[in-house]
């Protein structure tokens, strides 16, 4: 298979970046002395990044397509065919022409590979990095910033279909273009709708599962991956953030069962808004409100607002 490389561009750092090079030195993990190591797990569109990607619905009596952003999607797809004004249109999990399709990987022709035609993912993460840096980081950048930065192993755990290299080679774009200092630490990629890794490693064979209910198990194979890669040990601190409430919700209640099996490890979910966010600790009874606060100024990575815990 022809593997689409991107040539590499030379853009200068901007002045955050470059600051940052020269001051910023490198945290060890909050737990480092014990052995316990800070692991961090992002869903990717709205939380990293806001990306055009469209999602495409379908009007039930005369097929019209109408279509989302992901952040619609977020706050409005629980009505869609149900109530209000999306109450007359439907979604189609068709891969190739359904309402998801330009969250899959596109099969490319002959041709398309020679002309090096891009996968919608990489080609709409170079359309984001041309607007101003405050239009497409989302809450969680300085985060996933700072993750990056400090090597702590990441997860990303998307509802994208995607292979997970289109996803690391979507992130390789944002490296080359000054905007990180270097690609993450990866623990697990899971662009959950994949179906080869829905079957294969998310206990989904018959494709059932929803996206909520994939991530859930997205984030215990990490969880289980973590302690395979860097032992077990009760000193780990797991953090996830997202966007989207139904996922949050299903996020919480697998932290909750993570706490049962490991309740020495300590477990945080970050709920995140526009220009806000919310984070919770799972303790063993209970979850505990571990603060909110504002997101200002996510063009400067020196001062992340949002730490995960
Ligand atoms: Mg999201």
């Amino acid at each position: 298979m022809i593997k689409i490389r991107l040539k590499r561009k030379k853009v200068p750092l901007n002045q955050a970046q470059m600051e940052l090079s020269f001051q910023r030195p490198l945290e060890k993990d909050r737990n480092h002395h014990l052995g316990g190591r800070s692991f961090y797990f992002f869903d990717f569109d709205d939380n990293v990044a806001y990306l055009t990607t469209p999602i495409v619905i379908f009007n039930k009596k005369t097929g019209a397509e109408r279509t989302m952003s992901s952040g619609e999607w977020a706050s409005y797809h629980h009505t869609i065919g149900k109530e209000g004004p999306l109450k007359d249109y439907f979604i189609d999990y068709d891969d190739e022409h359904g309402t998801f399709r330009y969250f899959r990987d596109q099969k490319h022709t002959f041709i398309d590979k020679i002309v090096r035609k891009k996968q919608t993912f990489l080609s709409d993460i170079e359309k984001a990095l041309q607007q101003a840096d405050y239009s497409w980081k989302a809450p969680s950048w300085n985060c996933f910033y700072h993750a990056t930065y400090n090597h702590r192993p990441i997860s990303v755990i998307t509802a994208r279909g995607h292979q997970i290299e289109t996803i690391q080679d979507g992130i390789d774009v944002i490296v080359r273009n000054g905007h990180l200092p270097h690609g993450p630490n990866y623990l697990s990629v899971y662009p959950v709708t994949n179906p080869e890794i829905r079957k294969q490693e998310l206990n989904d064979p018959e494709l059932k599962l929803s996206v909520a209910d994939l991530k859930r198990e997205a984030i215990r194979n990490s969880v289980e991956k973590a302690i395979e890669k860097y032992g077990n040990n009760p000193h780990h601190r797991f953090g996830m953030s997202d966007d989207d409430p139904k996922n949050v919700e299903l996020i919480t209640t697998e932290m909750k069962e993570l706490k049962k099996i490991y309740p020495e490890m300590s477990f945080f979910v970050i709920q995140t808004f526009e220009d806000s966010y919310v984070k919770t600790e799972i303790l063993e009874q209970k979850t505990r409100n571990a603060g909110k606060g504002k997101l200002q100024n996510l063009t400067k990575p020196s001062q992340p607002q949002l730490k995960l815990f």
